[in-house]
């Protein structure tokens, strides 16, 4: 068997064609989206995801017609169809299929997709050190919500893609919000900051296991404030967060060298910190 995913709750070969053309994904972005992390068979942060997935849910007004056990249980159930152990579970909710018009559709049930693929830790990247460069955030104004609608991350993305680096750190209106599919932090004066949350960035769940849990553990200082690109140039380190990224260095952006142009204390200390709290929840060794 190839690929698995899941439909409305059911295991499905990939390579079926399931998907209808007047899904309001497929013609709208109509939808919101979850990746969670499958470390040795079990996900970690599922609860954070799920809260985040129900908000972003609630705030595109797309009914929830699964409940966490449900969700809970298809996770389950795509690890151990699939064998993976060491996974990515990508979860989309779109508000459904109907006739194309851009109102919301009455009665429509959304349909619930899920796909499990195996994850690349990329760890010989993050002990190198990762490069990156400043890209405009042309996004829109809602970037909190974990929508389906990518096309300025996209095109972010591949702005890197083009320059040869691991990610665009996206620039609105002077300040530094976030990476194309992850949180921006950097270290100056031995200060941790990043962008506050608001509308203009993704809350992030590892950005929160970070925030909540890592830094008052490891007793770090943190800031939440916007800052600009001279400011990350006067810093000693600087890395993104996502839950598929981990914690990820960089040693130089555009073209310069962050810091000293090695991977950095803090950075090194906050991804052995997430690994540790990994194998409390996953049982990794
Ligand atoms: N910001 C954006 C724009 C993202 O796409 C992601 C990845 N989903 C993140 C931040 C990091 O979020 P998380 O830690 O929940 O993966």
């Amino acid at each position: 068997m190839g690929p698995i995913g899941l439909l409305d709750g059911k295991i499905i070969d990939l390579n079926e064609n399931v998907i209808q053309m007047e899904d309001r994904g497929y013609q709208f972005g109509d939808g919101v989206y979850e990746v969670t992390r499958v470390y040795n068979g079990r996900c970690f942060a599922f609860n954070l995801h799920m809260d985040r997935l129900y908000r972003s849910l609630r705030e595109l007004r797309i009914p929830a017609t699964y409940t966490v056990d449900e969700l809970a249980e298809f996770h389950e159930r795509l690890i151990a169809e699939s064998g993976i152990k060491e996974a990515g579970i990508y979860l989309q909710i779109t508000r459904g299929v109907a006739p194309r018009a851009h109102g919301f559709p009455d009665n429509v049930v959304p349909k619930l997709t899920m796909t499990i693929r195996q994850a690349n830790p990329n760890n010989n990247l993050r002990e190198a050190g990762a490069t990156g460069i400043f890209v405009p955030d042309v996004r829109w104004m809602r970037c909190d919500i974990k929508s389906i609608n990518l096309l300025g991350n996209l095109l972010a993305k591949q702005q890197a893609k083009d320059a040869g680096v691991f990610e665009g750190i996206q620039v609105r209106d002077g300040i530094v919000t976030e990476g194309s599919s992850s949180n921006f932090f950097v270290v100056k004066d031995g200060i941790l900051w990043t962008h506050p949350l608001s509308n203009l960035i993704l809350k992030g769940i590892t950005r929160t296991v970070i925030v909540d849990q890592l830094v008052p553990q490891l007793g770090l200082t943190l800031v939440e404030k916007t800052f600009d690109v001279a400011f990350v140039k006067k810093a000693e380190e600087a890395f993104v967060t996502g839950t598929t990224t981990e914690i990820m260095p960089f040693i130089q952006l555009e073209g310069a060298p962050v810091g000293d142009g090695k991977v950095g204390p803090v950075a090194r200390k906050l991804h052995q910190a997430l690994m540790a709290a990994v194998a409390r929840e996953c049982g990794t060794k």
